[in-house]
């Protein structure tokens, strides 16, 4: 049997995988059967490589649970077969994908990379063959004939981060993405600098669980000084609606005013899961630290921590999926599940 490390390469669409027709200058998805021919470095890695398309490629802009879970299909497919997966995502929603992913594999025990680029992979200078190669030879890092990366991870420009920990902050710039409230888990340069101690902990026995429900009765409001009234009492009656993430001010803070916090009260009492989550790019969020949060804790609005607004949206799915009772769904919202939050 062969000990190179078997790679998955599952292309999902996005700019990444399409190539510049020369003639009319418009930009598709070419046929990643013909991936190896194309960038003939890939044969220098000392890993398998196996690909996989959707059969219509997508802009990630229309990435959805369904999509989620066809990219979780795949993977839990080829599980067994294949020593690591990498899969090929268009930038913009990147960070929501491979946070619902993280969620939804549970008791992971090897690589799933996401990765992508702002400039197609035939453009002249393109970031796409770095991130590829490299994504690629991380997922193949194995210790003892073992992964050494067991979680879901997006490489972007020089950095594999945890998934869920990223946000996609620039539309132009080759470095896209950041994880402001945790560190990078491997730099690359010269060589790879691996941070391990700041992997999750390796899972030996479990075996993995796919989870595909996720429920979308979800919002997400963004506080702005002069947010009126019917505006938030709107969404608050949006029927079925289960579960918001509240983009907060600072370390959690929201307006004292009384029609807002009675708002807030009626929701919470009528079922509705509210996560406080700050809409600084870093930093945590700390109810009760000001007067202007104190109430919120009070009322049982749920600390995302320093949670990022995709981790967010996306756990709340998953546990508003997974079906976990009203009386527990605040602490397990509170805990960390998959490395998301810092305790
Ligand atoms: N609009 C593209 C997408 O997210 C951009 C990219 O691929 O980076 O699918």
């Amino acid at each position: 049997m062969s000990s190179k490390a078997k790679i998955l390469l599952i292309y999902t669409g996005g700019t990444i995988g399409m190539s510049k027709d020369f003639e009319t200058g418009a930009l598709k998805a070419f046929n990643f059967s013909k991936l190896l021919q194309k960038i003939p470095e890939l044969k220098q890695l000392d890993c398998e490589i196996e690909t996989v398309s959707f059969d219509t490629p997508i802009d990630s802009s229309n990435m959805n649970p369904e999509e989620w879970t066809k990219i979780a299909v795949i993977i839990e497919d080829n599980y067994e077969s294949f020593d690591g997966f990498v899969v090929l995502h268009g930038s913009d929603t990147m960070s929501y994908s491979a946070s619902a992913l993280s969620f939804m594999l549970e008791s992971l025990s090897k690589p799933v990379i996401f990765t992508g680029s702002q400039l197609s992979i035939g453009d002249l200078r393109t970031d796409a063959k770095e991130n590829l190669i490299t994504a690629i030879q991380i997922a193949s890092l194995q210790q003892d004939g073992k992964p050494v990366i067991n979680e879901v991870c997006l490489y972007f420009e020089y950095k594999l981060y945890r998934g869920n920990r990223t946000s996609k902050v620039n539309a132009e710039h080759f470095k896209a993405f950041t994880a402001p409230n945790y560190p990078e888990l491997v730099e690359s340069g010269v060589h790879l600098k691996l941070n391990s101690h700041l992997f999750l902990p390796i899972k030996t026995s479990s075996k993995l669980i796919v989870h595909k429900k996720l429920d979308n009765h979800v919002a997400i409001i963004k506080m702005f000084p002069g947010m009126s009234e019917p505006v938030l009492a709107a969404i608050l009656a949006i029927p079925d609606l289960k579960g918001i993430v509240l983009e907060t001010y600072g370390s959690g803070n929201a307006p004292t005013e009384d029609w807002f916090l009675n708002a807030i009260k009626k929701a919470i009492q009528s079922g509705m899961h509210i996560v406080n989550v700050t809409q600084c790019s870093g930093g945590s969020v700390n109810m009760g630290q000001y007067e202007t949060s104190t109430v919120l804790k009070e009322l049982g609005v749920i600390s995302g921590k320093d949670i990022t607004t995709e981790a967010a949206i996306t756990k709340l799915m998953y546990l508003l999926g997974h079906g976990i009772e009203a009386e527990n769904f605040k602490t397990v919202f509170e805990t960390a599940l998959r490395g998301e939050i810092s305790l």
